[in-house]
């Protein structure tokens, strides 16, 4: 019969639709570990400096040229050989800076991986906009 036919495909649509939300959910708690970081990066898109603030801190402007046009930098890792790369978050198509292999996983960038890729802590006072 058409209509219990009809119905079970429904059920199986239904069933299917719970199945990816729960396996949504998981994906989604595995990824807030992965945000969870102790500052945070940025690069100015105007002098390309890089430097980091405490993760409370929203900076409003660049601390060297002064220019808002601060973007947040995220970590990529590679896939083949674990290489962390930090990169702007609006840049798109990131590749391993080892490997060049485009890289598809995405982590918060640790303070001292900032540090290491060459920004400098600044405090409050130096990103804030007068
Ligand atoms: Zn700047
Ligand atoms: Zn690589």
């Amino acid at each position: 019969m058409t209509i219990s036919r009809a119905s079970l495909a429904l059920l199986g649509f239904l069933f299917l639709s719970v199945l990816l939300v729960g396996i949504g959910c998981k994906k989604k708690s595995e990824a807030m570990k992965a945000i969870e970081s102790d500052a945070n990066g940025y690069i100015c898109s105007n002098c390309k400096s890089k430097f980091c603030t405490d993760r409370k801190v929203i900076p409003s402007q660049c601390p060297d040229c002064k220019n808002q046009n601060i973007q947040r930098v995220l970590s990529y890792k590679c896939e083949v050989d674990k290489q962390m790369t930090i990169e702007a978050r609006n840049v798109p198509n990131v590749k391993c800076k080892q490997c060049a292999a485009p890289v598809n996983q995405i982590y918060m960038p640790q303070k001292v991986d900032l540090i290491a890729w060459g920004a400098t802590f600044k405090t409050e006072a130096q990103v804030a906009s007068p």
